[in-house]
């Protein structure tokens, strides 16, 4: 038996799942709003109260979780939890305890998922073997490596979303000049991700909007992308407008500081909600446009995951091979 989780700023999800050669079967799934537990051990504990006596046995343990990990210990980005990878394993008597970066986690489900769970935005061809990348916008931006050592894939994980972000043209350089005065630097994640979004509705809307009344308000990234979706307010088209190009631009430059020949993958809450203006041809103009690599970039495949639990399902694919 093994048990996974995907510990997010928001929402946790808890898993346990029977050992399967490549995808471990998932045997009961739970999620939980992360702060209304004090720490991890108190939701594990609820969640092997309600999984009634299931969850006997558990071998190996893995989450990945919302934050830099180090030394087996996490501090969450957002919440004031620290996951201490040895302190789980004794309350629980689990032999072996795992913790990963969330980004890093959701890495190791993308060879195990099904064709239903993709969606392709750029067939290209994979290079046999080749490595692959990862790129998510939700909350924050996350980004993880898959590379291929001795005939398996092993993720690593990255802060890449607080790396800077470079504009390519006019309208973006009035939103680095923007953020910079706001926030006195510009990082990638304070345009692509939900709060991106946010960013990018300050800059195209000098007066109201129709759509949103709070910026501030957590729905306000979902409110934006409908309104652009909806066609109802022609300023959050132009902020959905940018954050499609930017979020196709960074996935190339995932592609090509990774030389990602093995595809390069969108997870993440957002792209599945706006998934009509990431096929619509921006995404993959923007991916593409890094001349003289743009004949390279045009071959690697770039799909979707629309699998929102892939976190939690490539938890357990690590704990699985951990195991074995
Ligand atoms: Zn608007």
């Amino acid at each position: 038996m093994l048990l996974a989780g995907d510990i997010g700023g928001t929402k946790t999800l808890l898993g346990l799942f029977d050992q399967q050669p490549s995808r471990p079967r998932a045997i009961l799934i739970r999620a939980f709003t992360t702060l209304d537990f004090p720490d991890l051990n108190a939701m594990i504990a609820a969640f092997a109260d309600e999984s009634g006596g299931r969850g006997a046995g558990i071998a190996t343990a893995c989450f990945g979780v919302a934050g830099p990990v180090i030394n087996d210990t996490a501090e969450l980005t957002n919440v004031p939890w620290r996951v201490d990878a040895p302190t789980i394993g004794r309350a629980f008597g689990i032999p072996r305890v795992l913790l990963l970066n969330d980004l890093q986690a959701t890495a190791y489900a993308v060879p195990v998922l099904h064709g239903d769970e993709l969606h392709t935005l750029q067939a290209g061809k994979a290079v046999e073997g080749g490595d692959m990348a990862l790129i998510a916008a939700g909350t924050g931006l996350g980004q993880a490596l898959l590379h291929r050592v001795d005939g398996r894939f092993v993720s690593s994980p990255s802060e890449a979303g607080h790396a800077d972000w470079g504009a390519r043209n006019e309208r973006e350089i009035s939103v680095l000049r923007s953020l910079i005065h706001r926030f006195g630097r510009a990082e990638v994640e304070q345009v692509v991700s939900g709060q991106g979004l946010v960013n990018l509705h300050r800059v195209t809307h000098p007066g109201a909007c129709p759509a949103v009344e709070d910026a501030d308000d957590p729905d306000a990234p979902a409110a934006i992308s409908r309104a652009a979706l909806e066609r109802t307010c022609e300023r959050c088209m132009e902020a959905l407008s940018i954050f499609v190009d930017a979020y196709g631009a960074e996935a190339g430059n995932v592609a090509l500081r990774s030389m990602a020949t093995g595809g390069v993958f969108i997870s993440g809450g957002i792209a599945p909600k706006i998934l009509p203006a990431l096929v619509d041809g921006r995404f993959m103009r923007a991916f593409l446009e890094k001349a003289p690599l743009d004949g390279m970039l045009s071959r690697v495949p770039v799909k979707v995951v629309l699998n929102t639990d892939a976190g939690l399902l490539g938890a357990a694919v690590h704990a699985a091979a951990a195991r074995a």
